[in-house]
C-alpha cells in the first residue's frame, strides 16, 4: 500500500503542509480565530457583501416562502422560481441572452468545459488557469494544449495548426496573480480561428467594468465577442454558487449535457433570493468600488516604496511575490503576530519557486486598516533578507 504517512512528512519538510484555520462569527475584515481578533487581508469578499444586513434580511424573508432544502436536482423537481429569477437577473445584469445557475464555480467550470468539448476536440488553456478549469479539461477527455500565461501569439499559432472543434478557456482575472487576461486579443484570435471562447470571471464579476458587470464589460466585449461567460457568486457577490451566461442555445445544450448541473441537488432557493438582493448592491456599488480602488492604489505605491515586489495587477488581488516557501510562511507568521491575517500561497497552487503572500482588499477595509497593514509590512521587511538563510 502507498505510504500516506511518508507523503505527509515530506510535505511538512518542504513547507507545503496545509492546515485549516477555524473562524468564528461572520466574515468581515476583523475575524475571530481561536478567540483572537485578526485583521484579515485574504478573503475574496471584495465588496464586503458576505455579511451585509440587506442580504441577511433577504434570506430571512425568503425562508418562509421557499423553505430550506433544495430537495432535488434542477431536472427533477428542484428548479425553483427563485433560481429562475436569479438566472433572469444575471442574464440582464451581464447583458447576455440567458444564464444558467450552478451550485459552485468549481462545478460550473467542470460542467461547461466537459460538455462543450470531448474526445477528438482540442482545448487551449492558459497555464495559470484555476484548478477547476484544469480539472474540467481532464474530465472532458479532449486533447489539452496549455499556452504560456497571456501569450496570445503562441495561442494563435497553436490554433492555426489545429483542426476540428477548438475551445479556448481562460480566467478573466487570474486568481493568484490578480492580472487581467488579454481579453480583446483572445476574442479576436478565437473568432479568426473559429474557436469557442470561455471566460471564467470569478474575480472580475462585481468588481470590474461598469456597475461591476465584470472584466468582459470593462472591455466592451459582448456575447458575440465572448460566447461563454462564467461568474461565481461566492466572491464579490458575497453568497454562494455560480452562473454561466451566453446564447440560449448553448444554455439549453448545457442543461442537456453538463453533468455537474444535472446530477446534483439544487442549492437552497432562499440563497438565490439573497443573491438577487446582493446583485442590487453590486449594481449600486460604485462608491464601494471607488473606495476599493483607492485602497489598492495606495497599497501599491506604499508597498513598492517598502521594497516589496508586487505583480502587474489593478484588481483587489495584490500578491507580494516572495519565492521561497519557508520565507513566505515566516512572513505570514510575523504578520499574524502583529494581528494580521494574510495567507501564504505555495505550490501547487502557484508554480514552484513562486510562493507569495496573497493580499486581497475589500471595500469594507478602512483607510486605518490599510495603515495598520503597511506599518506591519514595514516592521517585517527584514524577513525579505532572510531569503537565502532560512533553513
Ligand atoms: C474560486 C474560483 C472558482 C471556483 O468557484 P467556487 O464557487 O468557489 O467553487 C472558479 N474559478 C476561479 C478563477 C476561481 O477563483
Amino acid at each position: 500500500m502507498r505510504d500516506f504517512f511518508a507523503e505527509l512528512e515530506q510535505r511538512k519538510q518542504a513547507g507545503l503542509y496545509r492546515t485549516r484555520r477555524r473562524i468564528s462569527g461572520p466574515q468581515k475584515p476583523v475575524l475571530t480565530s481561536n478567540g483572537k481578533q485578526l485583521l484579515s487581508f485574504c478573503s475574496n469578499d471584495y465588496l464586503g457583501l458576505a455579511n451585509h444586513p440587506s442580504s441577511i434580511e433577504a434570506l430571512r424573508n425568503a425562508l418562509p416562502e421557499t423553505g430550506l432544502g433544495g430537495a432535488a436536482s434542477h431536472l427533477i423537481c428542484g428548479h425553483h422560481d427563485a433560481h429562475h429569477l436569479l438566472e433572469e437577473r444575471l442574464a440582464a445584469f451581464t447583458s447576455r441572452s440567458s444564464a444558467l445557475f450552478f451550485s459552485t464555480g468549481y462545478m460550473a467550470n467542470m460542467g461547461v468545459i466537459s460538455a462543450l468539448a470531448g474526445r477528438g476536440d482540442t482545448i487551449f488553456s492558459d497555464r495559470l488557469n484555476h484548478a477547476s478549469i484544469i480539472d474540467g479539461c481532464v474530465l472532458s477527455r479532449a486533447k489539452v494544449r496549455r499556452y504560456a500565461h497571456g501569450d496570445v501569439s503562441t495561442l494563435a499559432t497553436m490554433l492555426a495548426e489545429t483542426s476540428g472543434h477548438k475551445l479556448v478557456v481562460t480566467d478573466g482575472v487570474f486568481s493568484m496573480d490578480g492580472d487581467v487576461a488579454p481579453l480583446v486579443e483572445l476574442s479576436s484570435v478565437c473568432r479568426e480561428h473559429g474557436a469557442l471562447l470561455v471566460v471564467d470571471d470569478a474575480h472580475g464579476f462585481g468588481v470590474l467594468g461598469p456597475h461591476g458587470q465584470g472584466s468582459l464589460a470593462e472591455f466592451g466585449l459582448s456575447e458575440e465577442n465572448v460566447p461563454i461567460l462564467i461568474g461565481t457568486l461566492g466572491k464579490a457577490a458575497g453568497t454562494s454558487g455560480a452562473f454561466v451566461a451566453g446564447p440560449a442555445l448553448l444554455m439549453d445544450y448545457l442543461v442537456q449535457k453538463a453533468r455537474t448541473y444535472i446530477y446534483t441537488t439544487a442549492m437552497p432557493p432562499a440563497l438565490a433570493l439573497a443573491t438577487c438582493a446582493n446583485l442590487d448592491l453590486i449594481e449600486q456599488g460604485d462608491e464601494r468600488r471607488t473606495h476599493l480602488q483607492s485602497l489598492i492604489g495606495r497599497f501599491r505605491k506604499e508597498a513598492v516604496g517598502l521594497g516589496y515586489e508586487l505583480m502587474p495587477s489593478y484588481t483587489p488581488i495584490q500578491p507580494i511575490m516572495i519565492g521561497d516557501n519557508h520565507v513566505v510562511l515566516a512572513l505570514s507568521q510575523a504578520l499574524e503576530e502583529r494581528g494580521l491575517l494574510v495567507t501564504a500561497i505555495r505550490p501547487p497552487t502557484v508554480p514552484e519557486g513562486e510562493a507569495r503572500l496573497r493580499v486581497t482588499f475589500s471595500a469594507d477595509h478602512s483607510c486605518g486598516d490599510l495603515d495598520y497593514l503597511m506599518q506591519a509590512l514595514w516592521e517585517c521587511r527584514y524577513l525579505l533578507d532572510s531569503r537565502s538563510t532560512v533553513l
